[in-house]
């Protein structure tokens, strides 16, 4: 009997000791491996399950499949439970949404995020940063590249000692696809995005490239490609902010630059404009701050999670505080962009660092350049041990390369359908025309086109010259009428302006106008031009002219006769053309629309 009470007692303590130590264990993955590990998917998602279960603040979902048919993982923090987009912005709270693992290849966000989440809803710190936040996080967000996980996925970088791959299952980078949206990934992030609507996001990385001192370099919009009040927020009062907290902590960031000449700190440091086929990119055009995360490789991954965990801590701290100007800043910033002034004024797409520079303090490491006796080329060698501060010249001023005066509507035909699908995934309001209509609209011909000769994210790119053509022409029923008078005026003319560098006819959307489709039997050309001639004589002297100036074209028979086909009303009209129409006639767009 006696012996029977010790046994169940001993059963009791056993199974409450392994009860109780399994319930306190919440050390993610990432510390209980020396720091220098990352969870796999499942873990990581078994770990994300656990944390929800046992917090009323946090809710695990999922926001879709990717193509390998792995759950799209989301968690939501916050403190009231407001777990839809409507009670979170009803309460007044600023929506914030951290992607980590868009390349796998760099899962600081993954590892510094659940510490995070553990450490506010397990061990009730930062709590006080929940007033006024709800935190969107996206653990993993390329699950399948994050599963083809090994050692050998980033040659450069110091930790994990395994990780998963920079492009998805179909090899195309979710960081060039938030615009054209070619992945199941993207389609379901774009519908994530505009069901919620975050006020801010963060899309977090580590980085190739020179070494420097710092572990964390940034980029958010202040160059000129957002609307001017959110970025003066950004640039006055969120930036001096954060920055001096992460200095504080030992973590003194700046901004995400390149040399001017490759790995050379002399020869200066300059700024690109983020397109919005890239995360922040995508965000600005969208109106919200989107600040960009790149720890440096080189620095030992439990420093680059540490920064990255700062940085989430330090913009909640923010956001916290500043939900009520924010919120105003990104309301007045979408009213704006729907507005009739909006329309009035030449919209910027595309940027150039221009050769006006400061000077500034950067943080490098001395190096120096030694001739390669095996390649022959420069071979950089940097000191880490040897911090030196640079003062180099930075090239951040941009200049505007491309702008158009942006039209009242676009109208899409019927039947070029990806650039219309498109369009709607991203929320974009259109009306579908119910019967035929011939319309004045402005449009573009396209000159000197070539396709890229290598593969760009699956695709064959286009580059162009546009030139503007007034034409009247037919759009059947179908044909999709976009309005500009919509917040997402800006995504809308990034997709439709060809000359954008993101545009729906870059990415070859609309590749097949760039093929000729009919053409003439020389002998039946060499008799209509003589009757040309006969019946115009001034042909004969403009082709005079044009064969002494352009010696290849008097060497080629068949340019010869194809200048005279181009005169025939034989040529094909749409050749070269740019199918999407730009209506610039309010009444017009009125009328069409029944508004
Ligand atoms: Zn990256």
């Amino acid at each position: 009997m006696l012996k029977n009470i010790l046994h169940s007692t001993t059963i009791f303590l056993v199974f409450f000791f392994c009860s109780s130590v399994a319930s306190d264990n919440w050390q993610t993955w990432y510390e209980a491996h020396n720091k220098n590990s990352t969870p796999r998917y499942d873990e990581t998602i078994a770990f994300s399950k656990r944390l929800a279960d046992a917090s009323p603040m946090l809710h695990y979902t999922s926001f879709g499949q990717s193509h390998q048919l792995r759950d799209l993982p989301l968690l939501i923090l916050d403190k009231d439970g407001h777990f839809t987009p409507e009670a979170a912005h009803e309460a007044g709270k600023v929506v914030l949404m951290v992607m980590a693992a868009i390349h796998p290849g760099e899962p600081v966000g993954k590892d510094a995020g659940l510490e995070l989440l553990r450490d506010i809803v397990i061990h009730g710190e930062h709590e006080d940063l929940l007033e006024n936040v709800t935190l969107l996080f996206i653990p993993i967000f390329n699950v399948d590249g994050h599963e083809r996980f090994g050692p050998y996925n980033r040659i450069n970088q110091n930790g994990p000692e395994k990780m998963g791959w920079r492009t998805n299952a179909i090899n195309l980078n979710l960081n060039r696809d938030f615009l054209k949206a070619d992945t199941k990934e993207m389609q379901h992030f774009i519908q994530l995005w505009d069901h919620w609507q975050p006020d801010f996001f963060i899309d977090t990385h580590s980085t190739n490239g020179a070494d420097y001192q710092y572990t964390m370099t940034y980029m958010l919009e202040i160059f000129g490609n957002m609307e001017e009040n959110l970025s003066d927020w950004c640039e006055n009062e969120f930036l001096p902010f954060w920055e001096k907290r992460m200095k504080e902590d030992g973590y003194p960031v700046f901004s995400y630059v390149t040399y001017r000449r490759w790995h050379d700190p002399r020869s200066g440091l300059q700024t690109r404009v983020a397109p919005p086929a890239l995360s922040t990119g995508y965000a600005t055009q969208r109106n919200r701050p989107g600040l960009l995360l790149e720890t440096h490789m080189l620095k030992p991954y439990h420093k680059r999670v540490e920064s990255t965990y700062l940085t989430l801590v330090h913009t909640m701290e923010f956001l916290n505080r500043e939900n009520y100007s924010l919120k105003t800043l990104v309301a007045a910033a979408d009213e704006k962009t729907a507005s009739t002034m909006f329309r009035s004024l030449p919209f910027p797409l595309d940027f150039e660092a221009t050769d006006d520079s400061v000077m500034v303090d950067f943080k490098g490491v001395e190096y120096r350049i030694k001739e390669s006796s095996l390649s022959g080329g420069d071979w950089f060698i940097y000191d880490s041990d040897k911090p030196i501060t640079y003062e180099i010249p930075w090239f951040k001023k941009q200049e505007v390369t491309a702008q158009v005066m942006l039209p009242e509507a676009y109208i899409i035909p019927v039947q070029w359908t990806e650039a219309i699908e498109t369009l709607a995934l991203h929320g974009i309001i259109m009306h579908r025309l119910e019967e035929d209509v011939r319309l004045q609209v402005e449009s573009y011909r396209f000159e000197d086109v070539s396709l890229s000769q290598s593969v760009n994210e699956g695709r064959q790119t286009a580059s162009f010259q546009t030139v503007p053509v007034q034409e009247t022409r037919n759009f059947p029923a179908g044909s999709a009428l976009i309005p500009m008078n919509q917040e997402s005026a800006r995504i809308i003319a990034h997709a439709l302006e060809p000359q954008a560098p993101s545009s729906f006819a870059y990415w070859g959307f609309f590749n097949s106008v760039f093929q000729r489709t009919e053409y003439f039997e020389s002998y039946v050309m060499e008799e209509m031009a003589r009757e040309m001639i006969k019946e115009d004589p001034s042909l004969e002297k403009r082709l005079e002219i044009k064969l002494q100036q352009d010696a290849d074209f008097a060497s080629n028979p068949r340019a010869i006769l194809n200048w005279f086909y181009e005169q025939t009303p034989y040529v094909d009209q749409k050749h070269n053309v740019y199918p999407v129409g730009r209506i610039m006639d309010p009444d017009l767009m009125e009328r069409l629309t029944g508004q």
